[in-house]
């Protein structure tokens, strides 16, 4: 019996002796530390797509504002330039601390130094089974399955001829006020109030409701409570109903229920999509010997990012539980780029040579500030002392998440194509892929 261990390869080593540095994911964190790493040894970057995603123009997609690749960059071209650095498309399974390897789907590549950056996945709180009704956003897959469904309700609405379906058709619940849930809602009700206005003869879109569901007593919590209000203003002035201090008890193919301050309601809907939760990857639990994890699945780390025992394996970006000055670094993608930076130093300065460093420093997190789209001019941001909400702050999230966006194609691309929706309301997106088969 051939099993899929005995199939596996065993990746050559160098041939010139170098050490190999293995990174597993091309999100925001390993691709910084191709980038910055200067030092004589292979890289050998794993991901399992032939992309880097930029997740904060994902919700775009979903919402028909924009196509995949515009967000979306092929690895190899991204990385062109660094000959060092050799690219490999596979899913990594198992990662061995003390045999020093990973395991692909179709090779096994021993290492000398390991960067783990596999982010995170959406979780629904142990309650898996509402996945298959409670549309995540985390993969580019995700977005056009968003899409595909929204679109496809507002076609069966359109023929509808029960009035109660029709409006379970037109009803939207996002669960989740944070910056993924408060971006689509916004998108979303912009999308039915705005985009789709003359498009259908005989529903009227404006009719959609467009409900924002937030356990906390406010939504966007890691901003100051004036910001939070504004955008809960702004999301209401595009006619989101944002429910605060609700919790959903539970997620079916034709509605939520929600407890809240007045009692448990039930939303009767055919489209839910879930802002909810990140969580650890599911990698980090087929790490052996065993790692520390947090309450949400992320590897415990040192100061320096390295894994406590193993001075020459580290975890970074959404996948590391790690703290700055006292305090835990956020998810965000900026958070990531600095600690592909913070280890590209670290491994730069250490290998090649034959003891391992003990003075290294501890990662600091340098936080620019914060920012999260509501809809058309409306915004909100926060950076040191300054606060900004609607046209500044709007303006300040496009500059910035322009100037983020990798490759100047996609730059250039996504800016014409945002000039084009301001001036016309238009979405180029709007197309099913595939008709979704719903029963
Ligand atoms: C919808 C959404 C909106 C967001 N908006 C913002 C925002 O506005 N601002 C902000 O700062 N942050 C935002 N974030 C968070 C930000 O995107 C993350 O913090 C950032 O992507 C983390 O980078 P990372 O390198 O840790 O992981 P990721 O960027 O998630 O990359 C992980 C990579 O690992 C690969 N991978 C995973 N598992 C395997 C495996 N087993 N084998 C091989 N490859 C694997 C994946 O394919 C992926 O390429 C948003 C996230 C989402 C989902």
């Amino acid at each position: 019996m051939t099993t899929a261990s005995s199939q596996r390869q065993r990746a050559p080593r160098p041939v010139d002796g170098r050490p190999v540095i293995v990174v597993l994911g091309a999100g925001f964190g390993g691709l910084e530390f191709c980038k910055r790493f200067r030092g004589d040894a292979q890289v050998v970057l794993i991901d399992r797509q032939n992309h880097h995603l930029f997740q904060p123009l994902l919700y775009q997609v979903a919402m028909a504002g924009l196509s995949a690749p515009d967000v979306a960059a092929p690895i190899r071209s991204v990385l062109s330039r660094y000959a060092r650095v050799r690219t490999h498309m596979a899913e990594v399974t198992a990662v061995d601390l003390e045999a020093r390897t990973v395991a692909a789907s179709d090779v096994e590549i021993e290492w000398d130094w390991l960067v783990l950056a596999p982010g995170g996945v959406t979780t629904y709180f142990g309650r898996d089974e509402w996945s298959e009704h409670a549309l995540g956003l985390k993969t580019l897959d995700d977005a056009l399955r968003v899409r595909s469904h929204i679109l496809t309700s507002y076609e069966r609405a359109e023929n509808e001829t029960d009035d109660e379906e029709r409006r379970r058709l037109m009803t939207i619940v996002v669960v989740g006020g944070g910056p993924t849930g408060v971006e689509l809602a916004g998108a979303m009700a912009e999308l039915a109030h705005r985009v789709f206005r003359r498009d259908f003869r005989r529903i009227d879109p404006a009719e959609s409701r467009v409900v924002l569901v937030e356990a906390e007593d406010r939504i966007l919590g890691a901003y100051t409570p004036a910001l939070s209000d504004s955008a809960k203003r702004q999301l209401e002035d595009l006619g989101v109903e944002v429910r605060l201090e609700s919790r959903v008890l539970d997620v079916r193919e034709d509605g939520v229920r929600i407890a809240g301050p007045l009692g448990v309601e039930t939303v009767e809907t055919r489209n839910v999509l879930w802002g909810a939760g990140v969580a650890g990857h599911p990698l980090l639990r087929a790490v052996r010997p065993a790692i520390e994890l947090d309450r949400d699945g992320r590897a415990i780390v040192g100061d320096d990012l390295s894994l406590p025992g193993h001075s020459r394996a580290f975890v970074i970006g959404d996948a590391a539980r790690s703290e700055s000055s006292g305090e835990a670094v956020p998810g965000v993608a900026p958070a990531a780029i600095q600690m592909g930076r913070h280890v590209a130093k670290i491994i730069g300065r250490e290998c090649g040579k034959d003891a391992d460093d003990a003075e290294r420093p501890a990662f600091r997190y340098v936080d620019k500030g914060i920012m999260a789209t509501i809809g058309r001019r409306r915004a909100i941001a926060m950076s040191g002392p300054i606060r900004a909400s609607g046209l500044i702050a709007w303006l300040m999230w496009l500059f910035v998440h322009l100037m983020t966006l990798v490759g100047f194609r996609n730059r250039v691309a996504v800016f014409f194509e945002w000039m084009w929706q301001y001036a016309t309301y238009q979405r180029g997106a709007r197309i099913i892929p595939r008709p979704e088969v719903r029963d």
